[in-house]
Parts: C-alpha cells; structure tokens; sequence
C-alpha cells in the first residue's frame, strides 16, 4: 500500500512513521508513507495557502489551488483515482470497519487540514471521503490522519507478528476484547481464572467467548445489536440481561429502603 499525506507540517508525522510497528512495515517494504507539505505548491510570493473567508467571520480559510494541485502532482492521469481523504470534524466517524475497508485498497491520500477550514470545492470536487476520529474539535487534521492510518496499516498482511492477534481485538469480531492475563498466576493475593491454567483449549475458548460477550453486553450493549451471535449466545445474553436488571432494581429497592 502506499499512503500521501498533504500537510503543512510533515515534520509531525516523522516520530510516528519511523516507530514500532509502522516503522517496521515500512522497513519490510509493506508500506510506503510520503507526506506532502502543500505550501510547496502555492501559487503566490508570499507562499499562503488559506486566505479570509467569502462573507467575512473568524478564521482563515484554506485555498483550493495548493490543495488541488498538490494532489494532481500526485497522481498520473493514467492511474485509478485513489480513496482522497479528508480529515474533518464533520465526516464520518471512524470505525474498525472503515479500517478494513481502508486496508483493502492499495493506495490512500491524506489531507489534513488546519485554520478554520477548506474551501468547500475541495470537499466537492476533490475528496472520495470525509473522515473523523470522534466530535471533538483539534488544531489539525495530523493526529486524527496519523490515527486512521496506524489503524489502516496494522491491519495489512504481515504487519503484525501473529497474523490472528488482529482478529481477536476489540470492535473486530464485533464485540469487546475478552480479559488478558499473563504470569505470575498469583499477584498481591489477585489470581489468575483457573479455566485459563487449564491447558483446556475448548473450555478457554468458550470462556473466552463469554467473557467478550459479558463485556460488551456491561460496557457497550449497543455492539449487540449488529454482532453475529447463535441462538444459544443470545439466550445467554438475555439471561444475563435479565440479571443486571433485577440486580439494579434490588440495589434500587436497597437504597429505598435505607432512605426510610
Ligand atoms: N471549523 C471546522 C469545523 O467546525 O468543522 C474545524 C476546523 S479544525 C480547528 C482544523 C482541522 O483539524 C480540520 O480541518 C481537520 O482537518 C482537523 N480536525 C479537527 N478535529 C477533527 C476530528 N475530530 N476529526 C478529524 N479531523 C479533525
């Protein structure tokens, strides 16, 4: 895959593409992330590339032509148009599924922004897709583009050690990551679940199973909804529904009866 990052700083990228697991996808050659200070590409002495808004109000404004032409440098007319990429508050949110669908392609253009905001006929005539990493407001489009791509490339052939270690993760089954020990068995008198010293691969995976399934119902039921589960996982999800709520009435009733 290849990625291209537009931004007027390319120096903050440098830490995150030359570390860990993306410095060494990008050393095995699966990888290649260029960036792009589109500053290069303005059209004016002064080097600007954002001007005042058309209308007036707060804020500047990033130009079209830099943005533009900065892209077009990029791409031979012979070549397929790439995913162009927007980071920007009001796009779609990000999610695992995104990721995949993202690392199924083989070539990815970033643009980041800064200041108030794009002119909107790059929104309209340039970009494939608007992205966001959440509703919150940052300076710039450089943390959130550096959080899609390490989300992107972990997820590409060979980047990860352990191949499976990938499809375990929260949110990529669809549910919540089970709970991870490691040694010692014992710590501070905290012991490890015993089915996990069991050497029982049945009995673990289907521990396993539950546990992902118990955490997501407590933390984010809403992931139920869409998750693929049988019969007999969603009888135990009702059940244990059913639980937490008789549970909270009878804590509810408790405090009642204190009140009293
Ligand atoms: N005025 C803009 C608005 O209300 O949508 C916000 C501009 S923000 C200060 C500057 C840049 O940071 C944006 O153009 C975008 O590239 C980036 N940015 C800020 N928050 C973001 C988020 N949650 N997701 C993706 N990009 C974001």
């Amino acid at each position: 895959m290849r990625i291209d990052v537009l931004t007027l700083f390319p120096e903050m990228f440098e830490g995150v593409f030359g570390a860990s697991i993306i410095g060494k996808a990008r050393e095995k050659g699966i990888v290649e992330l260029n960036t792009v200070n589109f500053r290069d590409y303005a059209n004016n002495k002064h080097n600007t590339v954002d001007d005042y808004p058309y209308g007036g109000g707060s804020g500047m404004v990033l130009k079209p032509e830099p943005i533009f032409a900065a892209v077009e440098d990029l791409i031979r007319p012979d070549e397929p148009r790439p995913r162009i990429i927007l980071m920007c508050p009001q796009g779609e949110t990000f999610t695992q599924r995104k990721a995949e669908e993202l690392a199924a392609e083989r070539r990815l253009v970033f643009i980041c922004g800064h200041y108030e905001g794009y002119d909107e006929r790059i929104r309209e005539h340039l970009v494939t897709d608007e992205l966001s990493i959440g509703d919150y407001v940052l300076t710039g489009g450089e943390l959130p583009a550096m959080v899609v791509i390490d989300a992107v490339v972990r997820l590409l052939p060979g980047v990860l050690g352990n191949e499976s270690s990938a499809w375990a993760d929260s949110f990529q089954a669809g549910l919540l990551e089970y709970p991870q020990y490691t040694r010692p068995a014992s710590f501070r008198g905290w012991d490890v679940p015993e089915v996990l010293l069991s050497g029982h691969h049945g009995r673990i995976e289907e521990w396993r199973r539950r546990q992902s399934l118990l955490r997501t119902l407590r933390r984010r039921p809403d992931l139920l909804e869409q998750a693929d589960l049988t019969p007999e996982e969603q009888r135990f999800i009702e059940e244990e529904r059913r639980r937490m709520a008789s549970e909270s009435l009878s804590g509810r009733e408790t405090e009642r009866d204190r009140g009293q």
